[in-house]
């Protein structure tokens, strides 16, 4: 039987693993923590996943908090107005054509584990560094490395500088989980201003259902704070000053929400990066990189969990569609490219997101407070980042379009996307 080693219990590699484990493979994942640690600790995103990633996990049978978790089942946007006056320049909300969910990766990883283990797969404590592969290489037929983002591998998986336009982090992340008496916010409110992005989602956490809110600074700006925060009181203190004074539509949400925990924040900076995914060895011995170990990307575009789950649905097709012969170099860069082909299209989208809108998309974003076929079809991008390349990157095209679907909406029809 095929031997594959998964480094590093995330999205991405749980996700492969159980998808290999029921089709027969041997599978060991090696993770840094056990389940209960993992529960136990800091928040590790905001994660909020979108349909295609969902139904997935459904079809794996790993979507174990449908019944739990609060959908998020629309967006709803609303941009600063440069002048002043603590009302939105634009403001449209559009429906998802199937709810998306944010359940605590805390949550999910530990619940994964535990569902692994019942498969029968083997799972290995053991935090792994470059030295340690080759070892691994030697013990498995195929070593996927999915540790996560950071610098620890790289120099076996080096930076592609054609598909990573920043040498360093755009933003600066303060995330908080509250509870608020607010009515809960059903949907994923995204604010976006000259400074930086606010977003907030309900949560399935570790806590139970809460309130996951982010504010992403640009960095040199007002909302670049959350160096040295420690304290989630203190966080959420600054998070309602950013509110007043960027986003006052939102001032009460936070004004009636206390923190959840001491290990309830997230703090820190995020360089996007896109990897050469194939690692060699001093062995000669090959290993390749997958979710965010490949691509890493700022998750103000909330691509990261979705792209790590397209991941794992790419590396099992390849998996499978290799039969019996070797893993070798070509099997990985065939597995990457199956990935790569929707995932340039997500690190696009999610890099370009963090440069101030040209005129197309300001125009894009204002038109869709009129034409709700075009709302709808900016929110689907996060589900569907593909339809982003060729419509958003063509300025021409793009204002063709919203002229088109203008003239559709006077006339009443409804635009089939
Ligand atoms: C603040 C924030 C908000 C986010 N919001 C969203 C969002 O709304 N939507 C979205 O899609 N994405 C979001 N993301 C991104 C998303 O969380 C990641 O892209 C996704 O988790 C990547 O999955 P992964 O499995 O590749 O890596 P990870 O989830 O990081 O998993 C890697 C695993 O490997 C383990 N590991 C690390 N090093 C080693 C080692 N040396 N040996 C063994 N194990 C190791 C880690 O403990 C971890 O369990 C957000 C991220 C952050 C930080």
């Amino acid at each position: 039987m095929r031997r594959i080693a998964v480094i590093g219990a995330g999205q991405a590699g749980l996700v492969l693993a159980i998808g290999l484990r029921r089709h027969g493979y041997d599978v060991t994942v090696v993770a840094e923590r056990p389940p209960d640690e993992v529960r136990s600790g800091r928040l590790i995103s905001n994660q909020c996943v979108f349909h295609p990633a969902l139904a997935r996990e459904r079809e794996l049978g790993i979507n174990l908090w449908d019944r739990d978790v609060t959908p998020i089942g629309e967006i709803e946007f609303k941009a600063v107005d440069p002048a002043g006056g603590g009302t939105p320049a634009i403001s449209w909300r559009a429906e998802f054509d199937h709810a998306a969910q944010s359940v605590d990766q805390r949550v999910k990883v530990s619940d994964w584990m535990a569902h692994f283990a019942g498969l029968g797969g083997e799972i290995r404590i053991h935090r792994v560094t470059p030295d340690d592969l080759d070892a691994y290489a030697a013990e498995f037929d195929l070593v996927v490395v999915a540790a996560g983002r950071g610098p620890q591998f790289d120099a076996l998986f080096p930076r592609e500088p054609e598909f990573s336009p920043y040498t360093e982090a755009q933003r600066d992340i303060g995330i908080i989980y509250v509870r608020t008496s607010h009515p809960v916010i059903d949907g994923l409110t995204f604010n976006l201003s000259p400074y930086g992005e606010n977003f907030a989602m309900p949560v399935l956490s570790v806590q139970g259902p809460v309130l996951g809110v982010g504010f992403f600074g640009v960095p040199g700006g007002p909302m670049d704070v959350w160096h040295d925060i420690a304290d989630p009181g203190q966080h959420l203190e600054i998070a309602r000053g950013l509110t007043r004074r960027f986003f006052p539509w939102h001032t009460e949400i936070l004004d009636n929400a206390e923190p959840v925990g001491p290990l309830e924040t997230l703090h820190g900076r995020i360089t996007p990066i896109v990897r050469h995914p194939v690692g060699t060895l001093p062995s000669g011995r090959r290993v390749l990189a997958m979710g965010d170990t490949a691509v890493t990307n700022d998750p103000v575009g909330g691509q990261g969990a979705n792209m790590a789950a397209h991941a794992a649905r790419s590396y099992e097709e390849a998996v499978l569609a290799n039969e019996d012969r070797e893993f070798d170099e070509k099997f990985m860069h065939d597995a990457f490219a199956r990935y790569w082909s929707v995932a340039q299209h997500a690190t696009r989208f999610n890099n370009d997101l963090l440069a101030p809108p040209p005129e197309h998309v300001l125009a894009t974003l204002d038109t869709a407070q009129r034409v709700p076929e075009v709302a709808h079809r900016f929110a689907h991008l996060f589900e569907n980042p593909v339809n982003y390349t060729g419509w958003l990157t063509d300025p021409e095209a793009s204002m063709r379009y919203l002229a088109e679907a203008g003239a559709r909406a006077s006339h009443g029809e409804h635009g089939g996307l």
